[in-house]
């Protein structure tokens, strides 16, 4: 998407060859009409998947998901990261390595918001090492709902992600993918 490519040039920061700062119109300031962009990017890519919702990990990951659910005219979910206090039998939970924190967290979802003929586009800002996107496909296949694609903003394929994903016969979607990131270096697929 060149749209977004071109932002990733302009306003982006490589702060080492592993993380890149996108504060400025994704992961603080956001930009509705990217975000817009962005939706129709996913709805064109899998609108032909019969997909019934759209699912997603907080925070960085709502503004586009809700746009992909705006323009596929489907229900958006978003994957808590919190512990639920009342382990009742009403929530999914699974542990998930947070690439930028280092640690751990649940992800938790409620049993009322998804069933077993859901199909579930998983969309979340970046890939990395794929945890974040393997833990919401656990939720969803312990539901035993299906993932039918998973859309990322920005990829970094010099990270096992994509492969891990693959592996597992995912559907796997970039809008930006990047090869290299240095200080000062961003370079695309
Ligand atoms: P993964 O779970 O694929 O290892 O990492 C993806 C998650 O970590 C994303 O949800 C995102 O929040 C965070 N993340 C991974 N790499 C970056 C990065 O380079 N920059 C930012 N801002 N977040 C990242």
């Amino acid at each position: 998407m060149k749209l977004l490519k071109d932002r990733i040039l302009s306003e982006g920061r490589a702060l080492s060859k592993e993380v890149l700062k996108v504060d400025s119109f994704l992961n603080h300031a956001v930009d509705p009409e990217l975000m817009y962009e962005m939706g129709k990017c996913f709805k064109e890519y899998f609108s032909n998947k019969g997909i019934t919702k759209v699912f997603t990990i907080e925070s960085s990951g709502i503004a586009p998901a809700v746009m992909t659910a705006l323009q596929m005219n489907i229900p958006m979910v978003t994957l808590k990261k919190q512990k639920s206090k009342i382990l009742n039998g009403d929530v999914y939970q699974t542990t998930v390595h947070s690439f930028t924190k280092g640690t751990d967290y649940e992800l938790t979802l409620s049993k009322r918001f998804i069933n077993e003929d859901d199909k579930i586009l998983i969309i979340d800002d970046f890939l990395a090492n794929g945890e974040a996107a393997q833990g919401a496909a656990r939720l969803i296949e312990e539901a035993g709902a299906k993932v039918s694609g998973i859309g990322i903003v920005i990829e970094k394929s010099f990270q096992p992600g994509r492969g891990i994903l693959e592996g597992k016969k995912y559907d796997v979607y970039s809008l930006a993918r990047i090869k290299r990131l240095d200080e000062g270096l961003i370079e695309f697929v």
